[in-house]
């Protein structure tokens, strides 16, 4: 089965069904997704960034008082505004394209056609289906097929996937794919190891779990390349 594929259906029950035929309920807090690409409106980008801070700001206010909040208290009143420009500006900046790193290639001058592994990324991204943050490390790899990248790039990727609502496997695939088409290889492996703050601080309330995604490309598939890259993943670094 295609990796896309598992993505698409749910089992319920023991029967396979379409995500599209199920209700929220009935989806409730199993993290599933329904393709690689982040689900967004055609008129995503008709508003500015300012009317889109603009409007969250009325609607988180709402929020707010709806829970019975003052907003007349000093502390609180700033808050709507601030979540409106966080939301747009930062955490979830990585839903427009505009902020997408430009990455430029560069000859592999030195011939070097091994493995580069780049571990230990840090992210912090958010649960689409609560709004909570997910945050964790993700271990990156490729084998060059002529063209390199700079290594700030490979952090860059990962930070403007994780500024999306996620689940985890999108957000897998969608830094698998990013990586296959500037680095034009199938040659690339990614980890995603990770903690959901909406199983650890609400739902089932597990402090311990967490969650690992990964995807492997052309080589990778191979058990030997996997293994070396697991291995450079699991090494100790001693500084
Ligand atoms: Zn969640």
């Amino acid at each position: 089965m295609k990796q896309k594929e598992i993505l698409l259906n749910s089992l319920v029950n023991g029967k396979r069904i379409a995500l599209s035929d199920m209700t929220a309920e009935e989806i409730g807090d199993n993290h599933i997704s329904t393709s690689i690409e982040t689900p967004m409106r055609k008129d995503a980008f008709l508003l500015s960034d300012a009317e889109k801070m603009t409007k969250i700001e009325s609607h988180f206010r709402e929020i707010m008082e709806t829970l019975g909040l003052d907003l007349r208290d000093d502390s609180l009143k700033g808050t709507p505004e601030r979540v409106a420009k966080m939301y747009v500006k930062e955490i979830f900046s990585g839903l427009d394209p505009a902020n997408k790193p430009k990455v430029a290639l560069f000859e592999n001058r030195y011939q070097y056609d091994q493995m580069l592994v780049e571990k230990d990324i840090t992210f912090y991204s958010n649960c689409e289906h609560h709004f909570v943050p997910i945050f964790g490390k993700a271990h990156l790899a490729y084998i060059s097929n002529g063209k390199v990248i700079g290594l700030s790039k490979l952090n860059r990727i990962v930070q403007y996937f994780a500024k999306r609502p996620q689940v985890q496997e999108r957000f897998t695939m969608q830094i698998a794919r990013e990586l296959q088409d500037v680095l034009k290889t199938e040659d690339v492996a990614v980890i995603i190891d990770a903690k959901h703050l909406c199983v650890s601080s609400r739902g089932v309330q597990d402090n311990n779990a967490a969650t690992i995604t990964s995807f492997y490309g052309g080589k990778f598939l191979e058990e030997s390349t996997r293994q070396e890259f697991l291995r450079y993943v699991e090494m100790k670094t001693s500084y």
